[in-house]
């Protein structure tokens, strides 16, 4: 079941990802990779998106396949105060979402400031855990590639400077609302801006989510067909973690 699931997949209607990843062909490289239960999740970044999720949600109903298929939506946190984020419950209806998948996107910081961001950062990723319209909180300590280049989030070479308190009150929070938390393949775990350091770190601090009753969800945040093998990737890192099966995230949690 590590090896088997995808809950963070883009499309090419949101133009992130690139146009390998139309509908038909992501279906058909889920099953390709044996895998047996995936979620589509593109990008609503601000209402005027929503025609594109139909045409996502209409290609999908054309679709003939045994993979059980999600229909869903990735969204950002879009007040750096509140930790709101780019969707409400009226919009979830209208397009019919079953899932939704959100975080943080930015440092929100200009300068290498590691307490002030790492702060900011659980502060935000506390506010859409216990948001009742998100299912899973996507790619913790995910920062764009330009700020690592920038220097402000350069010294994010492990996880060292995040305080234990901080990793318990997540899964805690995150146990007790069934948020789950992400285990992202092309994001983090195989994102060549984070070193092996970070990523046997970020193994530890999956399983210690885990512990404290947050269930993790396994996937490859996939924007080029050629990347959707990452969801492998993050499932057998997960294992390696230690995280047993019932730790794991599945779409028969969806609330
Ligand atoms: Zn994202
Ligand atoms: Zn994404």
């Amino acid at each position: 079941m590590y090896e088997q699931v995808d809950y963070h997949i883009h499309t090419l209607y949101l133009k992130c990802a690139n146009e390998t990843m139309t509908v038909p062909a992501l279906v058909a490289k889920a099953e390709e990779l044996g895998l047996k239960s995936i979620a589509v999740t593109d990008h609503l970044n601000a209402p005027q998106f929503l025609d594109e999720h139909r045409k996502i949600k209409r290609d999908l109903a054309e679709i003939e396949s045994d993979l059980e298929i999600i229909f869903g939506v990735e969204v950002n946190v879009i007040d750096q105060d509140t930790g709101e984020v780019s969707i409400n419950q009226q919009q979830i209806d209208e397009l019919g979402f079953e899932l939704v998948i959100g975080g943080v996107h930015s440092s929100y910081f200009d300068t290498p400031d590691p307490k002030a961001i790492i702060d900011t950062q659980h502060r935000l990723m506390m506010a859409v855990v216990q948001n009742p319209l998100v299912d899973i909180l996507v790619h913790p300590w995910w920062f764009p590639r330009r700020e690592f280049d920038a220097g402000t989030v350069a010294w994010l070479t492990d996880l060292a400077l995040l305080p234990d308190d901080y990793v318990t009150e997540l899964g805690e929070a995150a146990a007790a609302t069934g948020t789950a938390i992400e285990a992202n393949g092309s994001a983090i775990l195989v994102n060549d801006t984070y070193g092996e350091r970070f990523v046997a770190d970020y193994k530890e601090y999956l399983k210690k989510l885990a512990d404290c009753g947050a269930l993790i969800s396994i996937s490859s945040d996939a924007h080029d067909i050629g990347r959707m093998e990452t969801t492998q990737v993050a499932g057998r890192a997960v294992r390696d973690a230690g995280i047993t099966p019932d730790q794991l995230w599945t779409a028969s949690q969806l609330k």
